[in-house]
């Protein structure tokens, strides 16, 4: 079997998705994750686009050690040495450089002939190789691109050192068949193509970057570049966890195999969805809420008398747990340890006693407690900065029909002291926010507010999403609790902490592939 190199860009396309914005803790901690499920490369971010990316990909880098991890660059020797700044210290330094190859891109964008191009292309792939054992080269917009000009420009870069070639279908035109035909053409004109890695990169702007990445991966690509719930710009990219199931249900078809660890799927995309505010939607292709429900009589016969009548994924494949009750309130500490490790949390003893508190707790007020649950409980740990920040203490809200609606509330400040405030507003929740804006005052403005359950039940988890906007920056923020006010609460603090620890953060430059 052919073995598919799985390459993760949600921390770099992924992060350009309209209103993410995740700082360097929260880019950690999706890292590790995506190091647990055990993607090839993690594109952690484009170094050269802010210190702040720098620091957030070289502290990457220092730290994942089973993924490669590799970032963008332009062909220009300030984004390659920014880069090499961040990555030199990871296990096998690896430069993601681009340049466009299309006729559109090449004179407008460049204002470059595509002479031009290639010696520009050729000289960045010669100097990145000074510094980087791997280079990855990828064709801006290579799918609109003139195909002996780029079977040219290709030659050239692999003679230059570049071992990985990618061929972006950057604005997300292409019909699976056509993106496949492309791979075939570069493996047919282009010489010395064998010594080289074909990898491809796409756009759902037409709803077809996963067929697309399929049609390339039966036309000879050995890299596919994808993103945890599709994230990405505009319409996104290909979804990591669709391919990777296709690949592993379809493998005699394909004839071909990741390493991906499939049972970590459903908990990165639920990672990946609280820290960047973007929820999935209940009908999407194997992380849906819906993805394995059976909602027709006749398929719900079908199933329970035998399970293959209409189910082609297991639930249990991608770490979907079962509803089952896991733990309950006569757990004892070791029990809940030892549970917690298996979902990857090792907490400190400091952090064990709180986390183990709070189950306890909940434990008392909810009738049955799911996988789902304590997932949501430990997300919510792992989302608070690294730093110690605002945290909710006493909530009290008054709200009668034909009264204002009134909150108070005591806030614990990073120093250890404690705010106490009251406000009110039209309705419970802006009565909060209105209160909090008084004891934070930021110019942030609310521009989404959403809730949903954890679950299913009256007693179940509430989990709130805001989206706040900062200047010209929008930040997120999410809460979980078991009372939706509290919830609101929470969500709008950790909004608020992240746009303290942003307010310094520099101006960013933006690429897109
Ligand atoms: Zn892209």
């Amino acid at each position: 079997m052919r073995k598919i190199d799985i390459f993760d860009t949600t921390l770099r396309d992924g992060e350009q998705t309209a209103g993410v914005n995740l700082n360097a803790h929260e880019k950690l901690e999706i890292a590790r994750q995506l190091e647990r499920l055990g993607v090839d490369v993690i594109e952690a971010g484009f170094p050269a686009a802010s210190p702040g990316d720098l620091a957030a990909v070289k502290q990457i880098a220092e730290e994942i050690k089973n993924s490669t991890v590799t970032g963008l660059a332009r062909s220009t020797q300030k984004d390659i040495d920014a880069a090499w700044e961040a990555l030199k210290d990871s296990a096998e330094p690896r430069l993601h450089v681009f340049l466009a190859t299309s006729p559109i891109h090449m004179t407008y964008k460049l204002k470059k002939t595509p002479d031009e191009v290639i010696e520009t292309a050729v000289q960045s792939v010669k100097y990145a190789k000074q510094k980087f054992p791997v280079v990855q080269w990828s064709a801006e917009d290579a799918c609109r691109s003139d195909l002996p000009f780029l079977a040219k420009i290709i030659e050239q870069v692999i003679e230059a050192g570049a071992s990985i070639i990618n061929l972006p279908d950057t604005v997300g035109y292409r019909s699976p068949a056509e993106y496949g035909q492309l791979f075939q053409y570069v493996r047919e004109h282009v010489p010395n193509i064998h010594r080289a890695k074909l990898s491809a990169h796409c756009h759902d702007d037409l709803g077809m970057a996963v067929a697309n990445s399929m049609a390339a991966i039966e036309n000879g690509a050995d890299q596919i570049e994808c993103a945890i719930n599709g994230l990405g710009e505009r319409a996104g990219n290909a979804s990591l966890e669709e391919i990777g199931v296709a690949l592993a249900i379809r493998s005699s078809f394909y004839q071909a195999e990741s390493r991906l660890e499939l049972k970590e799927i459903s908990r990165t995309s639920s990672l990946v969805s609280r820290l960047t505010g973007i929820s999935v939607p209940p009908n999407k292709a194997v992380v849906g809420k819906n993805a394995f429900a059976h909602e027709s009589g006749i398929h719900q016969d079908g199933v329970l008398k035998e399970k293959s009548t209409y189910e082609i994924i297991t639930p249990e494949l991608v770490g979907v747990s079962s509803n089952s009750l896991v733990l309950g309130k006569h757990s004892g500490r070791h029990a809940f340890r030892s549970h917690i490790q298996k979902l990857g949390f090792e907490p400190g003893e400091e952090q064990l006693n709180i986390l183990f508190k709070e189950f306890k707790d909940l434990a008392d007020r909810k009738k049955e407690l799911t996988e789902e649950d304590i997932f949501a409980l430990l997300l919510e740990h792992k989302i608070q900065p690294p730093v110690p920040m605002y945290q909710l203490g006493d909530l009290q809200v008054n709200y009668g029909t034909n009264n204002i609606p009134t909150a108070t509330i005591t806030l614990k400040a990073p120093d250890g002291t404690e705010i106490q405030e009251a406000g009110t507003g039209s309705g419970s929740v802006e009565a909060i926010y209105n209160t909090l804006d008084k004891m934070l005052p930021l110019p942030v403005h609310l521009k989404d507010y959403r809730i949903q359950s954890v679950g299913s039940g009256r007693d179940a988890l509430a989990q709130v999403y805001v989206l706040l906007e900062y200047e010209d920056q929008e930040i997120n923020g999410s809460g979980t609790a078991q009372d939706v006010l509290q919830a609101s609460a929470k969500a709008y603090v950790h909004a608020l902490n992240k746009t303290i620890m942003n307010v310094q953060k520099d101006e960013l430059v933006n690429v897109s592939l």
